[in-house]
């Protein structure tokens, strides 16, 4: 491992990762100056640096010690995970941007009951080793079609008989007249690093990174109710309070019968949900964003 005091991170220069990793680095405290290149990002305050390059290639520029940290999704880690060169890369924490799957989707016309009807078949992918091994695991021999784009026009093309491709909305297979029939992974944004984080100056810019990703990520879409009653309602508003939150209950000073209701509620509070803690006997209620958290 090379021997350097501030922290790498490879992100993605340009594509779906790009802005939701640059705004999580913002709401980590984190601001960089961009190089001219535009190959690095090199940070202000703290000893961060980034290296904007293609996803595909992070996963080994970490196994090469060129990098630290990364930013992926987890298809493509798990894609390189069997290359030897990529040895030892292993996700630290979910992001939960990102969110897709790698499918498997067949032409609208051609009959699909389980994975046995995909017995002989051709199935066009960029994912050659992922899709592989859930063909082990379904037991069932199909040809693998590996191509770098464009996968979805493989089965108009003729060149394949269904696909194996990364699927958000289902959009893009509508369009190609595709039907999605199975789920190979479930995939997000991931922070990776080597097997072996650095025991040098690196590492206190590590933990401070984990820390308020932490902080970024546990708080991420919650809001925090605040809210006043009556002791006795206590039970039916905690009954009420969406994603089931352990509510901390302080006393009010004079009013023996009062208490202040506080709650970090998981999703965003909506006007029927706020309504019906109303209705349990709620009053003086309050909806906060909340940005970050330190435990
Ligand atoms: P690069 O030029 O960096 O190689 P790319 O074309 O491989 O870019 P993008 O299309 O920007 O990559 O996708 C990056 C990642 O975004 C994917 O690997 C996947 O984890 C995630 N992703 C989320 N939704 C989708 C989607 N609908 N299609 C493709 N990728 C998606
Ligand atoms: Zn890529």
């Amino acid at each position: 491992m090379m021997q350097r005091e501030r922290l790498r991170i490879a992100v993605q220069k340009s594509g779906r990762l790009s802005d939701p990793c640059f705004d999580l680095l913002d709401r980590c405290g984190l601001r960089f100056r961009r190089s001219r290149d535009g190959l690095f990002c090199f940070g202000e305050g703290e000893p961060i640096d980034l290296l904007l390059v293609r996803d595909d290639d992070i996963p080994g520029l970490i196994a090469q010690g060129v990098c630290d940290l990364g930013v992926v999704g987890r298809n493509v880690l798990v894609e390189c995970s069997g290359a030897e060169a990529n040895g030892g890369v292993c996700a630290l924490r979910d992001l939960g941007f990102g969110r897709c799957r790698l499918a498997i989707a067949v032409p609208d016309g051609r009959e699909y009951v389980d994975a046995a009807s995909l017995a002989g078949a051709r199935i066009a992918t960029s994912y050659p080793n992922l899709l592989r091994d859930w063909l082990v695991r379904q037991g069932v021999a199909a040809e693998v079609v590996t191509l770098a784009g464009s996968v979805e026009i493989a089965p108009r093309l003729g060149t394949a008989d269904a696909i194996c491709d990364l699927v958000q909305s289902g959009a893009t297979l509508a369009a190609n007249q595709l039907r999605e029939v199975e789920t190979v992974l479930e995939s997000e944004a991931v922070l990776v690093a080597a097997a072996a984080l650095p025991a040098d100056g690196r590492s206190d810019a590590i933990e401070l990174l984990l820390r308020r990703i932490d902080g970024v990520t546990r708080v991420r879409g919650s809001r925090l109710l605040l809210l006043q009653a009556a002791r006795d309602c206590v039970d039916a508003i905690t009954a009420a309070l969406p994603g089931a939150p352990r509510p901390t209950v302080l006393s009010m000073d004079g009013q023996p019968g009062q208490v202040m209701l506080q709650a970090l509620c998981p999703d965003e509070l909506g006007w029927r949900q706020l309504e019906a803690i109303q209705r349990a006997g709620a009053r003086e209620l309050f909806v906060l964003p909340v940005e970050r958290a330190l435990a």
